[in-house]
């Protein structure tokens, strides 16, 4: 047996816990990372990056078969998804290579193993037992399994979804959240028929209606099918059953039915840590009910955001390394890359409640939008009566996913409708950044001024005559030292 004696160990090697070991390096903290599977966990290896890479592939793919409106005809375009397929996992060799290549530069010790916790201090991995004065757990979470349809054979879960070997004829997807409806349409684009089937009453059930409204007309327009309000009772000899209705023929079903913490199996009830449901129970500084042990991203519940466990991971290893630090975010900006893409920062008018306006603008109103066969969708702001503070955003549209940091930066700035409508975004720069100006992204420079816009749209319609002036360029008044 092997003694290894460390500051601080992270169990896990995802966005959470690669970010923390590094920063904890950083900041040179003797620090010891136990990974079971492959660096950069989840969201690396099979979810947010291979993801969006389908989605990518698929969105080409559909481009080639849906220009000819425009008077395109690019013949006869034919999918080797072998290729896509193989693209796809060297960009995801690439970047896991470059996390090991970042942990060794800050001198993490990576060890490559099941790690099985004895005690809030200890952790055994294989031949090695590791000793610790601080336990970050960052073991992440799994999808959750339904019973009625264990995976194996034509039934699959998103990590085999994101491998396809073949695209399937007819493809139903259980679950129309995120995971359903992101890779529904990709596989859609890519040739599949494609049912979505879904328990509650619409897809994407943690948004509001008006929100989703038009992703179900687009989806629609695809030629996708939708099972409302419908549970699944099991899956045999090619039909999908059904706990009421007819069965349905299809060649694959994709269960994407949500997610859950990752508590079993490595020793974590030894610590009898205080839960929160089936997550690990956390206070603001991401410290769990024992002492020097804390715990980050999904293993802590919703939302379960790459971005949230990678900002935890940051505040954790600085309280490590002795620095004062909270995670207490205004809020976790939250995109999904549906078509069109869905983005949310902050509270939804029915969240904020009595008090507040809100105010939205539509892209079907911008000629530019049009232009860009981007009409559908809109951009939304809600804002306190008294003062104007921004306290929530919501957009649907093509890639609104850019205006994510936008508004999440405006929140967090405690912005009011006037310091975000007063400022001057310079034209034409694809790469602004900051409040209004973040909307532009790589290769979409074309049509950022366009979102921003139906920003601007939304916030004039949000500030009434007369109140510019009483709340304007409250951040200038900060710069001059004058906080109110
Ligand atoms: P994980 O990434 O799950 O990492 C946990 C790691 O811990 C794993 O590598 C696991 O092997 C390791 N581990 C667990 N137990 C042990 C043990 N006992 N010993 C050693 N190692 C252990 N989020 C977004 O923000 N944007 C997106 O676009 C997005 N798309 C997604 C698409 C899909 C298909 C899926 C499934 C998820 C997506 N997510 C997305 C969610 C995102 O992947 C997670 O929120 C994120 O990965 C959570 O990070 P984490 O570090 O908490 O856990
Ligand atoms: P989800 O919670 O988004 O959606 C699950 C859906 O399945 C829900 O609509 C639920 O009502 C439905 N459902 C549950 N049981 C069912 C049943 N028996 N029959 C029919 N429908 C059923 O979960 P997900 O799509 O699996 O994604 C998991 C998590 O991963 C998300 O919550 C999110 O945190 C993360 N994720 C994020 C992104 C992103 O940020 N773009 C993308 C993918 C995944």
């Amino acid at each position: 047996m092997q003694r290894i004696d460390t500051q601080l160990l992270v169990l896990g090697g995802g966005p959470g816990g690669y970010v923390a070991a590094i920063r904890a390096g950083q900041l040179g903290i003797d620090t010891t990372l136990v990974e079971a599977t492959a660096l950069g966990g989840t969201c690396l290896n099979v979810g947010c990056i291979p993801s969006k890479a389908l989605i990518h592939v698929a969105e080409q793919f559909h481009l080639l078969h849906s220009a000819a409106e425009l008077g395109i005809r690019a013949g006869d375009a034919r999918l080797d998804i072998t290729q896509s397929v193989q693209w796809k996992n060297a960009l995801v060799d690439r970047l896991t290579t470059g996390v090991a290549a970042l942990l060794k530069k800050h001198k993490v010790k990576v060890l490559h193993g099941h790690g099985e916790i004895l005690d809030g201090k200890t952790v055994q991995v294989g031949e090695q037992r590791v000793h610790c004065e601080h336990l970050l757990l960052a073991t992440g979470s799994q999808a959750q399994a339904l019973p009625a349809l264990p995976l194996g054979g034509a039934v699959i879960g998103s990590s085999q979804a994101l491998s396809p070997s073949a695209i399937p004829g007819h493809l139903c997807v259980v679950g129309a959240g995120y995971i359903g409806l992101e890779l529904g349409i990709a596989y859609r684009k890519l040739g599949a028929q494609v049912t979505l089937v879904e328990a509650q009453g619409q897809v994407l059930p943690s948004y509001d209606a008006p929100l989703v409204q038009p992703v179900v007309q687009r989806l629609e327009a695809l030629g996708v099918a939708l099972r409302l309000n419908t549970r699944v009772a099991g899956f045999e000899q090619g039909q999908l059953l059904f706990e009421q209705g007819p069965p349905l023929a299809c060649d694959q079903v994709l269960v994407a039915a949500g997610r859950v913490p990752c508590t079993a199996g490595y020793g974590l009830e030894r610590l009898d840590l205080r839960m929160a449901g089936r997550a690990v129970a956390i206070d603001e500084h991401c410290r769990t009910s024992m002492r020097n042990v804390w715990a980050i991203g999904d293993l802590t519940g919703e939302p379960m955001l790459a971005h949230r466990a990678v900002a935890q991971g940051e505040a954790v290893a600085e309280q490590v390394a002795g620095h004062a630090r909270r995670f207490e975010p205004r809020c976790i900006p939250a995109v999904c890359y549906t078509d069109p893409e869905i983005v949310v920062a902050g509270l939804s008018p029915d969240e904020a409640g009595p008090g507040h306006r809100q105010a939205s603008f539509p892209f079907a109103a911008n000629g530019r939008a049009l232009t860009l066969q981007a009409g559908s969708g809109f951009v939304r702001v809600v804002a306190r009566e008294d003062n104007h503070l921004i306290v929530g955003w919501q957009a649907v549209g093509a890639g609104v996913s850019e205006l994510a940091s936008t508004f999440a930066q405006s929140l967090e700035m405690g912005a009011r409708l006037e310091d975000v409508a007063g400022t001057v975004h310079a034209h034409p720069d694809p790469g602004r950044g900051g409040a209004g100006g973040g909307v532009a992204g790589a290769g979409q420079g074309h049509s950022c001024l366009t979102r921003l816009g139906c920003v601007n749209g939304a916030l004039n319609r949000a500030i009434e005559k007369g109140d510019c002036q009483q709340h304007r360029h409250r951040f200038h008044r900060h710069r001059g030292g004058e906080v109110q």
